[in-house]
């Protein structure tokens, strides 16, 4: 089922983003949120974000101020040095990383600084929580970048067609 899904899932995912965009404007909120847990358990047993780093590579994460404490003490760097390293303002006024793809990813795809990774980092790719369906114009993005968050739409549009 996954190998299914997931063959040549960037170019589908491309071609169904209206349907995605329909599906999520008149979804059930309430049994979405039902739907998510075992969906996003199922994504990630399947998908291996090692093999990805797909977010990592493209897209920097907020680091907000709990971050960017718990980042520099880990790095034993002053929290100003550490900004002035690494981030940038960006439109939004938020601080994020100045380069991509971000300075802490390795060429193994792993975090270098995982255990101490910005809280946008650790909720990525929001399957299981109630931003799925809230920020739709989010989710649609992700899902045309992230396996992961096309797995989980792909599965509730599955669950659609099955009524
Ligand atoms: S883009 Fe999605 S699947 Fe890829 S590494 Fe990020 S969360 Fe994992
Ligand atoms: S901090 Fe780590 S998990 Fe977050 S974007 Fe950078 S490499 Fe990826």
């Amino acid at each position: 089922m996954a190998k299914d899904t997931l063959h040549n899932w960037e170019k589908k995912s491309a071609e169904r983003q209206k349907l995605y965009k329909q599906y999520l404007q008149k979804a059930d909120k309430n049994k979405v949120l039902k739907q998510l847990p075992d969906f996003h358990e199922e994504a990630f047993s399947k998908i291996n974000c090692l093999d990805c780093a797909n977010c990592c590579k493209n897209y920097s994460p907020r680091f907000k101020t709990p971050d960017i404490k718990r980042i520099s003490k880990h790095l034993g760097m002053r929290e100003s040095e550490f900004i002035e390293r690494y981030l940038r303002v960006d439109e939004d006024g938020d601080f994020v990383a100045k380069s991509i793809p971000c300075p802490f990813l390795g060429t193994d795809n792993y975090c270098s600084i995982y255990d101490h990774r910005p809280s946008d980092c650790h909720r990525f790719p929001h399957t299981d929580e109630d931003v799925f369906i809230k920020r739709q114009a989010l989710t649609l993005k992700n899902s045309s970048f992230c396996p992961i968050t096309y797995f989980v739409i792909e599965k509730l549009l599955e669950t659609e067609k099955r009524k």
